[in-house]
């Protein structure tokens, strides 16, 4: 494979590529697999922080599945995309219950665990065990995609096909785990969505896009849509030791899992308080707005301040409810936006929740 593609990356890798980063030491599979749900969508520089603080506490399989989700989420707080995390725990759970606590090899019994489709059960064999399968990430598809010159947008079933292939026919026999670090991270470091380094890159004499000056217009943009605006509001409630009133949400939906303020919908903050917990409020003035932006639609929160005037009598189930005092955090799963609003209107700003990102 003297002057392949896989060949120059090799090349590339081993002078220019990243050797140190942590789940790359001993390349075990637990630690390759929570890596790679952690990189989806988010950035290494972001991950690492929070990949070291996740196995410090959940250090094997057995110790993920053994532990309660609201503690998983905590420690997924801030990396977003919470779906994520709660597909981690249930995957974990599989692990122990069908497969002695072990992660597999083979790469079916990978990729029907929970949250691993085709690309992450090749990133992980590839990686953990040496196998040879081809990936197909986000960075992976914008280098093929260039330099192929392949037209149309990834999302599409046909050109996803064509990249697959690509994939495919270029992934080397030897030194798999090498080389699908060395396309992730060029996708990562050099051949960047708005900015290509095409100068410093070991593709450039045979790739498509360069010679053509049209590297941008790969891989086409998802057609445009105007984003949806919803909006809610949420019933910031405190009760007479200044704590907040959260609800944990349905496992389903956005922030499935986390918690979160009430909402309330259409009604008034004393309604709402007399029908759920049974006791009277008073509420307060109301606050700016908040705007979130998600995928598929944009999210404006209009906070609802009010004052719990005595213990509610409607018995409050603990799973379900916790008044949350910003000055001792429980470890609760929140939300990016919600610990902004959390923090913006805590009467004690200094207490920190949890740095976010998306
Ligand atoms: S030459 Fe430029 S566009 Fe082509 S793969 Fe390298 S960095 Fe990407």
């Amino acid at each position: 494979m003297s002057d392949t593609l896989a060949a120059r990356l090799l090349d590339w890798y081993d002078q220019e590529g990243r050797h140190d980063l942590p789940w790359q030491q001993g390349r075990s599979a637990y630690a390759v697999w929570i890596s790679e749900i952690m990189l989806q969508q988010t950035q290494v520089a972001t991950v690492i922080p929070y990949f070291e603080r996740f196995m410090a506490r959940f250090p094997d399989i057995p110790s993920l599945a053994g532990a309660p989700l609201d503690e998983v989420l905590h420690h997924w707080s801030g990396l977003g995309y919470y779906a994520r995390a709660r597909n981690l725990h249930k995957a974990a759970t599989v692990l122990v219950e069908r497969h002695d606590g072990r992660f597999p090899e083979d790469f079916d019994a990978v990729s029907a665990l929970p949250g691993i489709g085709r690309s992450t059960a090749g990133a992980i064999l590839a990686q953990a065990f040496g196998q040879r399968h081809p990936i197909l990430d986000g960075n992976v598809k914008r280098v093929l995609a260039r330099v192929h010159a392949v037209p149309g947008w990834p999302g599409t079933a046909a050109v996803e096909r064509r990249l697959w292939a690509l994939a495919e026919e270029h992934t080397p026999a030897g030194r798999v785990a090498d080389y699908t670090q060395a396309i992730m991270d060029l996708g990562a470091t050099v051949c960047r969505r708005g900015r290509p380094i095409c100068p410093a890159c070991p593709l450039a004499a045979r790739c498509e896009a360069h010679r053509q000056q049209r590297e941008t217009e790969f891989p086409a943009p998802r057609p445009r849509r105007a984003r949806p605006l919803r909006r809610v509001r949420m019933l910031l409630l405190r009760d007479a030791a200044g704590a907040l009133l959260l609800e944990r949400r349905p496992p389903q939906g956005i922030w499935g899992g986390l918690w979160c303020p009430p909402e309330l919908g259409e009604e008034s903050a004393p309604g709402w308080a007399t029908r759920m917990l049974d006791a009277p409020v008073v509420a307060r003035e109301p606050l700016a707005t908040l705007r979130h932006g998600f995928t598929h639609f944009e999210l404006e929160i209009e906070p609802v301040p009010a004052d719990l005037c005595a213990p509610p009598r409607t018995l409050m189930e603990p799973g379900r409810w916790v008044w949350y005092n910003a000055r001792s955090p429980a470890k609760l799963g929140l939300a990016a936006v919600v610990s902004r609003l959390i923090e913006a209107h805590s009467p004690h700003p200094a207490a920190a929740t949890p740095k976010e990102q998306p």
